[in-house]
């Protein structure tokens, strides 16, 4: 665990982009290269917005829309397709003040889902909204909107192995971020086309809130990658915040168990989570997980494979 000086807490941030077997990776390292230096500008980006003096919400939604137009993930442009060919799109987001929270789930026409999520949270009483329900509102909001057509993919060029070539198709890349601002609030946030051929309609743990994506200033903020179905049966977010308030543990013993939990039901994944004085963890069963990370004392961690 990224270990801070509790009396100097300034900011800090953590990204995710997806848990998985990456063995493919490891044969390409030009490919490795793109990952590594896309965690390394979204780190960049969020950090810029903390020292700035943004929210951690600002940081999160920015972090985010990064990743979700960057197609090495899937999460917005580089989502993945359901069984139909079709895309189906999840994202929320959760403010760890006011444990206010907000979510679109199976959007097929939204181009950035987590600036929806957070729109829902901002100017709706709900949580979570689906669908074409989700979409007339974002459309009303002025957000952006985008045929369907605009997750396929782009064109190849003719000159160089087009990314779709060197991504599996099983690709991973749901994307999270949590981050500590200045002010001592706490913020996470989640993306994600799904799982790849997915049931239509099949929505996973990434829009919901205590599944996919939690935050509470009082023990921390979380954001969750991996098959969803074992976060929500577990309620992995949730769970790691209340190992903390109720056991009165610290993030990285109640992240340990969290884990532990996880795996012993057979489920494959990770989290990142942040607590207030700026401690940071990225635990996975998985054999990889995407991740990066800058501690209040600056000191910046970008890695794919375990350390
Ligand atoms: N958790 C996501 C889902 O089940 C997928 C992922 O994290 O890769 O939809």
């Amino acid at each position: 665990m990224a270990q801070s000086d509790k009396t100097t807490p300034k900011y800090a941030i953590a990204i995710h982009g997806g848990a998985g077997a990456m063995s493919r990776l490891k044969k390409n390292p030009h490919l490795k290269e793109q990952y590594l230096r896309a965690l390394d500008t979204a780190l960049h980006i969020g950090s810029e917005v903390l020292k700035d003096g943004g929210t951690a919400l600002d940081a999160v939604e920015k972090v985010v829309r990064y990743l979700e137009d960057n197609r090495l993930f899937n999460a917005g442009k580089g989502s993945v397709a359901n069984a139909l060919g079709e895309y189906e799109l999840d994202a929320s987001i959760m403010d760890g003040k006011t444990l206010l929270a907000g979510a679109v789930a199976g959007v097929s026409r939204i181009r950035h889902p987590i600036s929806a999520a957070r729109a829902v949270m901002e100017k709706t009483p709900h949580v979570l909204i689906a669908g074409t329900g989700a979409e007339a509102l974002a459309e009303k909001w002025g957000l952006e909107m985008v045929d369907p057509a605009f997750f396929h993919g782009n064109v190849p060029s003719p000159s160089s192995p087009s990314l779709d070539d060197q991504l599996p198709l099983d690709k991973w890349g749901t994307v999270g971020c949590v981050a500590l601002d200045q002010y001592g609030n706490l913020a996470a946030g989640t993306s994600t086309g799904g799982l790849s051929k997915k049931h239509p309609g099949r929505i996973g743990d990434s829009p919901i809130i205590g599944a996919g994506t939690y935050a509470d200033n009082a023990t921390c903020a979380v954001s969750c990658t991996g098959v969803g179905e074992y976060f929500i049966r577990l309620a992995i977010a949730h769970d790691l915040s209340a190992r903390m308030k109720y056991k009165n543990l610290p993030l990285s013993q109640a992240a340990t168990e969290a884990l532990q939990r996880l795996s012993a039901h057979q489920g494959k994944g990770g989290f990142i989570a942040i607590d207030t004085s700026g401690n940071i963890v990225t635990p996975f069963n998985t054999p990889a997980m995407f991740r990066a990370y800058q501690t209040p004392d600056g000191q910046r961690h970008i890695a794919i494979f375990p350390d």
